[in-house]
């Protein structure tokens, strides 16, 4: 099959999500995971975009996407590995163990949300820390860009 014709497969059914340049999977998924059928074959849509885009996946790994959004496929958001070191990372972060750890206290919207009001509305810290129940000095350490630094916001140019 064709690499115009996957692409083409894949962006029908992508929104592109302009806070986090991620492409969003909207067509049918498979645990958490966008599925593409192709002459009555599933593949993970994570996947091919990956190939198209990059290459092959080396034999054995997984993808891991830096963005942490599963049903992400913008090519430069992910990352093929051996699946002990991606679950290395996931359980570092606390999303596969029980979200313990007090960057997983937030979910990824929400630190976007929290970089929005306080780099690009300019809302204080103390504020922002109240409306989402977190200290003041995680808000801090997230507007500082000390944790959660792999998320970014991109901030619109005025028109
Ligand atoms: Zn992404
Ligand atoms: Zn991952």
């Amino acid at each position: 099959m064709k690499k115009q014709i996957i692409r083409k497969k894949l962006e029908e059914k992508t929104r592109s999500d302009l806070a986090s340049s991620c492409k969003i999977w909207e067509g049918t998924l498979c645990r958490g995971y966008g599925t593409v059928s192709i002459s009555g074959k599933n593949f993970r849509a994570a996947r091919l975009a990956f190939e198209i885009e990059k290459g092959p996946i080396p034999p054995g790994c997984v993808i891991h996407h830096t963005c942490f959004n599963t049903k992400c496929v913008n090519s430069k958001h992910l990352k093929p590995m051996p699946q002990s070191e991606h679950m290395k990372i996931h359980a570092e972060r606390g999303v596969w163990n029980g979200q313990n750890n007090s960057q997983a206290k937030l979910t990824r919207t929400q630190v976007i949300e929290i970089k929005k009001r306080g780099k690009l509305l300019g809302e204080k810290p103390k504020i922002i820390a109240e409306d989402f129940d977190v200290t003041l000095s995680n808000v801090h350490s997230i507007l500082a860009g000390k944790s959660w630094s792999h998320i970014n916001i991109i901030e619109r140019k005025a028109a």
